[in-house]
C-alpha cells in the first residue's frame, strides 16, 4: 500500500515551530510582521489572503491588509512598496497575484525588498538559490521539500523529474532538488517522450495545472509522487472520468458542483511507494511556508542565526 503524504499534518508541525521561533523572538522584542496587499476584488484571492492574515494572528505575526482599489496605478503601488520596504515592522511583503491587466506586475514584483520578499519571487533571491546561497525561498516549493524531508524520503542521489518549468513552481522546486543533490530532469510542453523520461522518475513532481495528466503508464513502480497540481472539475462527464465510483468524492461532487483533481491520474497513485493527495497534499504547506518565510526574514534581516 503506497504512504499519503499527508500535507496537513506536515502544515501543522511547521506551524507549531513557527509560533514556538516567534515566542523566542518576542524575547528579543521582535514580532516578525506581513504586510499583504490584495488589489480590487478577486474572490479567491480574498479568501487566500484571508487565510493568511488569519494564519499570522494564530502564531503570533503581526500582519496588515493593504487593499489599494482595482483602478490604482502602477506608480502608486510602487510607491506602496517603497514605503513598506523602509517601515522597520514589515518584514514580509506579500503581493497578492493576480494583480489587474493594467498594472506592471514584473516592475512591482522587482521593487519589493529582496529581503522581504516572503513569496520568493525576486530575481535576487532565484538568484541566491540557483547559486545555492541561503534565499527566501517560494512557498510552494519549499513546501514540496518539507514533505519529502520529514517523511523521511532520500533526496541525494535520487532521479527526480519535474514536470513544468514555470518560475512560481517548476523551476525553483528543480532547483531545491538539484541543490539536495538529486539528478535532475524538467521536462515541459516541448518535451519529447516525455513518458520514458517520467518513467525513470525516482521522485516524480507534476506542476502542470492539466487534470490528471500523468497517467499510470508514466510513472515507475515504486516511485514516490508528488502532485502540485490543483485543478477544478465541473462537469459530470470530467468528474467520471476521474471520480465513477468513488463514492467519497461523489458526495463532496454533489455537494459542492465540483471536486478538485491534481495532475497525476489517481490510479498513478497506486502504483507509487508515497504520494501527496489532491486536496490535502502540497496545496496545505503554502501558508505554513509563508508564515515559515516571514520569521526568516525577520531574522535574516537582523542578523539573527
Ligand atoms: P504554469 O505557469 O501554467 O506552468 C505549467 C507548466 O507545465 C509549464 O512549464 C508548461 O510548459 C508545462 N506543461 C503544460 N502542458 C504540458 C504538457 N502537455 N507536457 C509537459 N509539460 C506541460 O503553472 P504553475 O503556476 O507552475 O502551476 C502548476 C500547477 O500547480 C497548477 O495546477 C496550479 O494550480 C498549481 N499550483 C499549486 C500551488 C499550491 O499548491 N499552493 C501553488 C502554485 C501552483 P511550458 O513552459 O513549455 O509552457
Amino acid at each position: 500500500m503506497p504512504k499519503i503524504l499527508d500535507g496537513a499534518a506536515i502544515a501543522e508541525a511547521i506551524k507549531r515551530e513557527v509560533a514556538g521561533k516567534v515566542r523566542e523572538l518576542a524575547l528579543k522584542d521582535i514580532r516578525p510582521g506581513l504586510a499583504a496587499v490584495l488589489v480590487g476584488h478577486v474572490p479567491a484571492s480574498e479568501i487566500y489572503v484571508r487565510n493568511k492574515v488569519a494564519a499570522c494572528a494564530e502564531l503570533g505575526l503581526h500582519s496588515e491588509l493593504i487593499t489599494p482599489p482595482e483602478s490604482v496605478t502602477t506608480d502608486e503601488l510602487l510607491k506602496l512598496a517603497a514605503e513598506l520596504n523602509c517601515r522597520d515592522e514589515i518584514d514580509g511583503i506579500l503581493i497578492q497575484l493576480p494583480l489587474p491587466a493594467h498594472v506592471e506586475a514584473k516592475k512591482l514584483l522587482d521593487a519589493v525588498d529582496p529581503a522581504k520578499d516572503v513569496d520568493g519571487f525576486h530575481p535576487v533571491n532565484s538568484g541566491r538559490l540557483q547559486a545555492g546561497r541561503p534565499a527566501l525561498v517560494p512557498c510552494t516549493p519549499g513546501g514540496v521539500i518539507e514533505i519529502l524531508d520529514r517523511s523521511g524520503i532520500a533526496i541525494e542521489g535520487r532521479n527526480a523529474v519535474v514536470v513544468g518549468r514555470s518560475d512560481i513552481v517548476g523551476k525553483p522546486v528543480a532547483m531545491l532538488l538539484l541543490n539536495r543533490n538529486a539528478t535532475v530532469t524538467i521536462c515541459h510542453s516541448k518535451t519529447e517522450n516525455l513518458a520514458e523520461i517520467t518513467r525513470q522518475a525516482e521522485i516524480l513532481v507534476a506542476a502542470i495545472g492539466r487534470p490528471g495528466f500523468i497517467t499510470p503508464e508514466m510513472v515507475k513502480p515504486g516511485a514516490t509522487l508528488i502532485d502540485v497540481g490543483i485543478n477544478r472539475l465541473n462537469t459530470r462527464e470530467e468528474f467520471d472520468r476521474f471520480f465513477k465510483g468513488n463514492a467519497k468524492r461523489e458526495a463532496a461532487f454533489e455537494k459542492r458542483g465540483s471536486v478538485i483533481v491534481g495532475d497525476i491520474h489517481p490510479a498513478a497513485f497506486e502504483l507509487s511507494s508515497a504520494y501527496t493527495p489532491v486536496p490535502g497534499g502540497v496545496g496545505l504547506l503554502t501558508i505554513a511556508m509563508l508564515m515559515a518565510n516571514t520569521v526568516k526574514a525577520a531574522k535574516m534581516r537582523r542578523g539573527i542565526a
